[in-house]
């Protein structure tokens, strides 16, 4: 398969993900006119590491309605590290799926969920991050490479407050 750019990468309907220990599955359809480079982001802030164990986290945003569970739903909690924002992991391995602003009708999937036959196949789609956020909080050498000038929009804290790098 040739190198994805944005004029030309592969786009998937729907994609499967789950948790480390498999007890929460999931399904995201797409709808058919879904922007996947827009809707692709990545986020250094503190909760979103301390959230994930790492130095940034990639998401996916989709709609609501498009997201179902496929697992019974028994170890999935949520937290709130911020009034109004949900983030939602597996009790019983630890395993981050998503984040929601709960005054939006969409979810935002931590695409490292997603299941590696897809990961691997819409990966650019999924994952090339048009908006870059908390970039003020990039570690030198490490995140600043892999966050590059050419991934998009380099926002120095989040995209609403308008400050871009
Ligand atoms: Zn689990
Ligand atoms: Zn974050």
């Amino acid at each position: 398969m040739s190198r994805p750019t944005p004029d030309n990468f592969p786009k998937p309907k729907s994609i499967t993900g789950g948790c480390l220990c498999g007890a929460l599955r999931y399904k995201v359809d797409f709808p058919d006119d879904h922007d996947f480079l827009k809707q692709s982001s990545s986020c250094q802030c503190t909760q979103c590491r301390r959230n994930t164990g790492t130095l940034f986290l990639v998401a996916h945003t989709t709609p609501l309605s498009g997201f179902t569970f496929l697992t019974p739903t028994t170890t999935l909690k949520k937290f709130s590290a911020t009034p109004g924002f949900q983030r939602a992991f597996c009790a019983n391995c630890g395993g981050f799926l998503y984040w929601r602003d709960e005054s939006l009708d969409e979810v935002a999937v931590a695409v490292g969920t997603v299941d590696p036959e897809y990961l691997s196949k819409y990966g650019f789609a999924l994952a090339s991050a048009s908006d870059n956020l908390w970039c003020e909080n990039e570690i030198k050498g490490v995140t600043d490479v892999m966050i590059g000038k050419e991934r998009g929009i380099r926002w120095a804290r989040s995209s609403e407050e308008g400050v871009k790098m």
